[in-house]
């Protein structure tokens, strides 16, 4: 067979531990033996991080927004331990963190459904796919441990000098009190990485709020999605056959529980933390969801949900076979490949990323699978393998269906 050619490099970002060893396995067992892979490499392992002064993380974003397409491994966060564990010269910030800051992105998440591997809810025929706003409210908050009686409010003094007030409450004893913020310019960026990223994946939106009590708050974020949605997209939803759907937050978390799935769901920030961690327990395994950064003028970060998996690479450094569940940073490939597949017309590309993505689903539901999903697939006698030896079967696959 010959190799696949590509025009347009991806953005490449390796990453640390366990997920490491995975991302050298997957090139060389399942896409450079099939394509001729043209990445611009950024090594966002942790020593590598360290040697730069966290440099890398910032020219990969700058990259990822000259190319449009990245690809991500798992990378440590470091906290006083790892300072401790790497010899870091300073305890850096997310990679993550400085990527969305720097693309002003939103992260959907999505589960991998595969048969066998059945999620909680038995009408989820499809997956769900949650987009959590990652700015303001709760998470930037003011808040006043009230000592006694007294009276709170809400005070803003304009930059001319001009003052609005309200009353929150008169308290007669003890209490709490809170303050929180948002901005249009960071809810229209989240509003439109919803609709591009629902467009491209041509599901339905769903948005939801508490605009009935928020009657200001909740009712801006409300009006500023219907007026992306009929300035920006209305016409190329009806295009694509799919639908922008507003209703409160309490309605549309039941018929979430009553739907079968195939939805982009867009949350606010604390509704987000929430339901991404609920519904993704609900479909079955950390293991198997991907994540993408979508930034509002269409640039792409696909990676893996979960982390380095330390525990399963301190087994590894000690020469002990693991068994990582590789799927969902094949996926995170499988996602950029396909995605520069569709920008840069090369149908066969989108054609690997689709034959790969089925190679690993044929092999799990034959029942080859890792420790994590033998542990709770419903296939009888599921055979455990290795981390490299999952791999291999999935390339015995896909070199049968290509
Ligand atoms: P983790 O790497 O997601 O692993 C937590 C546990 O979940 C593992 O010990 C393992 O359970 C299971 N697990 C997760 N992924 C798995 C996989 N692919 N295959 C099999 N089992 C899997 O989370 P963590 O241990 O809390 O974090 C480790 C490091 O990852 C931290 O330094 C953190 O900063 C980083 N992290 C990075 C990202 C990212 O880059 N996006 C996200 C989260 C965390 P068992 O041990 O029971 O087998
Ligand atoms: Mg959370």
């Amino acid at each position: 067979m010959q190799k696949i050619t590509m025009k347009v490099p991806l953005v490449e970002m390796d990453g640390d531990e366990m997920t490491r060893i995975l991302w050298q396995m997957i090139k060389d067992e399942l896409l450079l033996p099939f394509i001729d892979l043209k990445t611009e490499y950024y090594d966002l392992g942790l020593p590598c991080r360290d040697e730069t002064d966290d440099r890398v993380t910032v020219d990969a974003a700058e990259a990822i927004k000259k190319y449009g397409v990245g690809v991500k491994c798992a990378t440590i966060t470091p906290n006083p331990a790892r300072v401790e564990e790497y010899h870091l010269k300073q305890m850096y910030k997310s990679p993550n963190g400085t990527l969305r800051a720097i693309l002003d992105g939103t992260v959907f998440r999505t589960p991998i459904l595969a048969k066998g591997i059945e999620p909680c809810v038995r009408n989820w025929e499809k997956p769900i796919t949650v987009a959590r706003h990652a700015y303001g409210d709760v998470y930037k908050n003011a808040e006043i441990r009230v000592p006694g009686k007294g009276e709170a409010k809400l005070v803003f003094t304009s930059s001319d000098g001009s003052v609005t007030e309200q009353k929150i409450f008169d308290f007669e004893g003890a209490g709490v009190v809170q303050g929180m913020y948002n901005l249009d310019s960071s809810i229209r960026s989240f509003a439109r990485s919803c609709f591009s990223y629902a467009l491209s994946v041509r599901e339905d939106l769903w948005f939801a709020t508490k605009d009935t009590i928020s009657k200001t708050y909740d009712r801006v974020f409300k009006e500023m999605f219907e007026q992306v949605y009929e300035e920006e997209y209305k016409e190329k939803f009806a295009a694509a056959g799919i639908t922008y759907f507003y209703t409160l937050i309490d309605d549309a978390v039941a018929r979430i529980m009553k739907s079968a799935g195939g939805i982009v769901w867009a949350c606010k920030n604390y509704d987000g933390d929430v339901f991404s961690d609920m519904l993704s327990s609900a479909f079955g395994s950390l293991a198997m969801m991907t994540s993408v950064l979508v930034s509002p003028d269409g640039c792409y970060e696909y990676e893996a949900a979960h982390g380095t998996v330390q525990r399963h690479y301190y087994k590894h450094l000690k020469g002990e076979e693991t068994s990582t569940n590789s799927v969902a940073t094949i996926y995170a490939w499988t996602g950029a490949l396909r995605k520069r597949g569709e920008l840069d017309n090369l149908p066969e590309l989108v054609r690997f990323a689709d034959l790969l993505e089925k190679a690993v689903l044929t092999t799990i539901e034959s029942g080859t699978m890792t420790g994590d999903l033998a542990r709770i697939t419903s296939l009888p006698d599921p055979v455990t393998v290795s981390s490299l030896g999952f791999i291999k079967a999935v390339r015995e696959q896909l070199e049968k269906m290509l």
